[in-house]
């Protein structure tokens, strides 16, 4: 998960308190009961954003239009908010399903989903310097938001991420 204005709490792997679900993981099915609305399931392979398809191994991504967040994942699927993901540009909303997608293979660490969405981005070629720019405008807050420092933290680490030859 990659809230811009609070601390990135992974939601992905937070107890859903609202549904008994066992080990605390829900499966989509479980997810889009609980959420109602127009949520609904995204079959891998099938997922869009601007027309471009997303993959993330054999994942689905569950569509839901009130989460709270641009994005979300629970180890097995990613969660999409094309709501808030409309506000964004092309390369920034890519970055946002891989950040989710990091989190499918890279556990809970927001750092390493990082890394894994940017240098993701640069191997397949839809990031680029200046989409890297626009990404770290995304999770910068505004000066003397208590939580610049984070963005400006992250993105100095995602900079480094991009440079590395080395997959981490
Ligand atoms: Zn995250």
């Amino acid at each position: 998960m990659l809230s811009v204005a609070v601390a990135c709490a992974p939601v992905a792997y937070a107890q859903d308190t609202t549904t008994p679900i066992r080990d605390g993981i829900p499966t989509p099915e479980q997810y889009i009961s609980t959420v109602g609305g127009d949520s609904h399931l995204v079959a891998p392979g099938e997922f869009k954003l601007d027309g471009r398809t997303q993959y993330c191994g054999q994942r689905p991504t569950v569509i839901d239009n009130k989460l709270d967040d641009y994005g979300a994942a629970y180890p097995g699927f990613l969660i999409m908010n094309p709501k808030l993901l409309d506000r964004v540009s092309t390369p920034v909303k890519q970055w946002i399903y891989a950040h989710e997608c990091g989190h499918q293979f890279r556990g809970p660490d927001e750092e390493t989903a990082d890394c894994f969405a940017v240098q993701r981005g640069r191997r397949q070629g839809w990031l680029k310097p200046d989409g890297l720019e626009e990404i770290c405008t995304f999770i910068t807050p505004a000066k003397g938001d208590s939580m610049h420092f984070s963005g400006s933290y992250r993105c100095e680490y995602m900079r480094k991420c991009y440079e590395d030859p080395n997959i981490r």
